[in-house]
């Protein structure tokens, strides 16, 4: 028998609406040094914070528009931690399921001493425990301590991560380890073999697939050495380097080369990936759909989009920190929609979908629910698709078994590796 929660899914698939998403950038203040981020504590521009009460008023709409998935982001939405414990709590009082925030991990690093590391993490621990938080991410940016820990600019980090990961486990709550994809993902090795555009010689692409093959092999192996049950990858975010269609509000984007990559370099990424996800499936669980990555790779080989573009501004929306408005999403800051809580839904034309960057957090749930779409509004449509992409179909009815076994994900419970066995370490036959 159907659950409510699937009916009313159901109707809005029938309605060409998916489940809605919200992303609160809550803050811009950031005590980071990331390379990979314009919000980094060294960039120099006004931060702001938005007011409790006016996200309130968001959270407050958003369940009156039936969005089930609300992030709280930054900065470092931990920087205002007592506000944070309020909206995640206000968020479950208004009945939204998914919540979800994260941290840099500065409030976690091993610091002094035992005693003071303890009772400092024991309050966070606790504190995040209570709410009804689904999932919370911990920035992990290579399976190389040092390399992570001066990417942050923290010390400590991996050292305290490690302590905490049980503690959390233990009090109910299972983190996610979260990779921004970048440069310095395997740890130097992986930067070293970097040649600038113009000077690459003709093994460099295939240099680049193996390195950064060997790069998240180590990366999974590593964050399941530290204990996380969960791994998450944020594809490379360089808005303003070539994309010239995109005016970024959420700056977490940068230039710098480490998280810069070129079309041919993003080929070879979205490849690395499809090959190393599948022998990770039954020991993490892991987010990243291998339906969105052969559909990215696809768009950069071919110039070809699947027809299932993202949902930003359709679905999802971002609401940007420094003035309080809110936005298709991070990236298209100059269509300024208006305070989140007058948005009027029904003038959102539900067709209008985009392409233009690799936002996992938009794109990726966009991959899995295109098909769905299309197949109960334009079934013929569907239908010739899968005759001309079956191996994007395959892939795609993988990522559906997979994410059923790992229960959408649920960062309050511990993983079935009985479930997951059904994934054990092998590429799945249809990417041989
Ligand atoms: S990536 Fe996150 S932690 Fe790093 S500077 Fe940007 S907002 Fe801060
Ligand atoms: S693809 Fe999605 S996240 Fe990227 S610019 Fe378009 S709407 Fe925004």
């Amino acid at each position: 028998m159907l659950a409510q929660s699937d009916l009313t899914r159901y109707f809005k698939i029938i309605q060409n609406k998916i489940p809605g998403q919200l992303i609160i950038q809550m803050t811009d203040h950031c005590n980071a040094l990331c390379p990979q981020c314009g919000m980094r504590k060294t960039a120099d521009f006004q931060r702001s914070i938005l007011e409790v009460d006016k996200i309130k008023r968001y959270i407050d709409k958003a369940a009156e528009n039936g969005v089930e998935a609300i992030s709280f982001t930054g900065g470092e939405p931990m920087l205002f931690f007592k506000q944070l414990v309020e909206l995640i709590d206000h968020a479950a009082k208004a009945g939204i399921e998914y919540i979800r925030t994260g941290t840099n991990g500065y409030m976690l690093r091993y610091g002094k001493s035992e005693d003071e590391f303890q009772s400092r993490v024991r309050r966070v621990v606790d504190a995040l425990a209570k709410t009804k938080l689904r999932n919370f991410w911990i920035s992990i940016d290579s399976a190389d301590p040092k390399t992570h820990e001066e990417m942050r600019g923290f010390d400590g980090l991996i050292k305290g991560i490690e302590k905490v990961v049980p503690m959390f486990h233990e009090a109910g709550l299972y983190p996610s380890a979260n990779l921004g994809i970048n440069r310095n993902l395997g740890g130097p090795r992986t930067m070293a073999i970097f040649q600038e555009p113009g000077q690459q010689d003709d093994q460099y692409l295939e240099r680049f697939h193996d390195e950064f093959c060997a790069g998240f092999d180590r990366f999974y192996r590593f964050v399941k050495d530290m204990g996380f049950t969960t791994v998450n990858m944020c594809y490379p975010m360089s808005v303003g380097t070539g994309n010239d269609e995109l005016a970024s509000v959420y700056t977490a984007t940068s230039i710098d080369k480490v998280v810069n990559f070129s079309r041919q370099e993003r080929v070879q990424l979205f490849n690395a990936l499809l090959q190393v996800v599948p022998q990770y499936r039954s020991e993490l669980r892991i987010f990243t759909p291998l339906a969105s990555l052969y559909a990215l790779k696809k768009q950069y080989q071919e110039g070809k989009d699947l027809g299932y573009g993202c949902r930003g501004g359709v679905d999802f929306f971002f609401v940007d920190s420094k003035d309080g408005k809110t936005y298709p999403c991070g990236f298209r800051g100059d269509e300024n929609l208006g305070d989140y809580d007058q948005l009027d839904m029904s003038t959102v034309d539900r067709n209008d979908t985009c392409n233009k960057c690799d936002w996992e957090c938009f794109r990726d749930p966009s991959f899995l629910f295109g098909p769905f779409l299309e197949g109960i509004r334009t079934p013929i449509s569907l239908f010739r698709k899968l005759k001309k992409e079956p191996l994007f179909f395959d892939l795609w009815r993988c990522d559906l078994a997979y994410y059923q076994a790992c229960e959408l994900f649920s960062g309050r419970k511990a993983p079935d590796y009985g479930k997951l066995q059904n994934f054990l370490r092998e590429r799945p036959s249809i990417l041989n």
